[in-house]
C-alpha cells in the first residue's frame, strides 16, 4: 500500500537556522527504499556532506552514518528484509556508524513496535534501540501538525512537523530524552542512534541534523569502519 505523504518540500524557510560543520566531506548513507529519502540527502548535502543513497549492503560501504526516513514503516521493513539490509545494518552499527531514524525510520531502530495491524503479520524492525514505539499515536493524516518543540541541546525551539507520528513509549536505562510533546517522548538518543517522531527534513532547519552529525565515529575511526564493512 502507497500512502500519500506531503512530502513535498520545505516549509519554514524564514526560520532556517544552519547547523554546525560537523559533516564537511563526511559521508552519509540515506535508507532510500521508500518515503522521503529525496528530503533528507538535500538537506544534509546543504550541510556540506557527501551523500549515497543505500538500497543494498554493498551501499553502506566506507559511510560514517545512515539516515532512515519517514514513509511507511510496513513497506520498508518489508523491504529492508526482501533486500537483505537487516544484518548489514545492523553490523555496520556494530562497527562504529551512527543511524538516525525519522518517524518511520524511528519504528525501524526500535526494540518494540506496538500499534501494528494484525492483519501484517509480524513488523521486522532493527531493534537496535531500546525504545518501544507507538505508530500512529498522534492520530491519522489529518491530524498531522507543526509545532515548536524545546531540544536539549537547542537554544531555541524547533518547528517539528509530525505527520501519522509515532511516539516513544518505554525507554531504557541507556536512553537519553531529548525533547517532549507535552508527555510524549518524541526525539531520543542512545550512544550512536538519534530517533524522531518527527519529521526534521520538512522545514528549513537543520539543526537536527546537525546533532547527528554531531554522533558521526571521528575520521579516523570512519576509515577503520570503511574497511569492516
Ligand atoms: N505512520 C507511519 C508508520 O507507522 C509513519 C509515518 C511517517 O513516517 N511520517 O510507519
Amino acid at each position: 500500500m502507497v500512502i500519500a505523504l506531503p512530502f513535498g518540500g520545505a516549509t519554514g524557510g524564514s526560520r532556517h537556522v544552519q547547523a554546525g560543520a560537523a559533516g564537511q566531506g563526511r559521508r552519509v548513507g540515506v535508507l532510500a527504499l521508500q518515503g522521503a529519502f529525496r528530503e533528507h540527502r538535500r538537506m544534509l548535502e546543504s550541510l556540506g556532506v557527501e551523500v549515497r543513497e543505500v538500497r543494498l549492503p554493498a551501499d553502506l560501504e566506507g559511510l560514517a552514518g545512515l539516515v532512515i526516513p519517514g514513509g511507511e514503516s510496513t513497506t520498508m521493513g518489508k523491504l529492508m528484509v526482501d533486500y537483505g539490509l537487516q544484518g548489514p545494518i545492523r553490523d555496520f552499527h556494530a562497527s562504529g556508524g551512527a543511524i538516525f531514524g525519522t518517524c518511520a525510520g524511528a519504528i525501524l531502530l526500535s526494540r518494540t513496535v506496538l500499534g501494528a495491524p494484525p492483519q501484517f503479520g509480524h513488523q521486522p524492525s532493527l531493534s537496535l534501540m531500546d525504545i518501544s514505539v507507538q505508530r500512529n499515536a498522534f492520530g491519522r493524516q489529518v491530524d498531522s501538525f507543526q509545532t515548536d518543540l524545546n531540544v536539549t541541546g537547542l537554544d531555541i525551539p524547533f518547528p517539528a512537523m509530525f505527520i501519522r507520528a509515532p511516539v516513544i513509549g518505554a525507554v531504557g536505562a541507556g536512553v537519553e530524552v531529548l525533547a517532549r510533546q507535552g508527555e510524549q517522548v518524541v526525539l531520543a538518543r542512545q550512544g550512536r542512534l538519534l530517533a524522531s517522531s518527527f519529521h526534521p527534513e520538512l522545514t528549513g532547519d537543520t539543526r537536527i541534523h546537525g546533532l547527528f552529525l554531531d554522533m558521526l565515529p571521528a575520521a579516523a575511526q570512519a576509515a577503520d569502519l570503511q574497511r569492516s564493512v
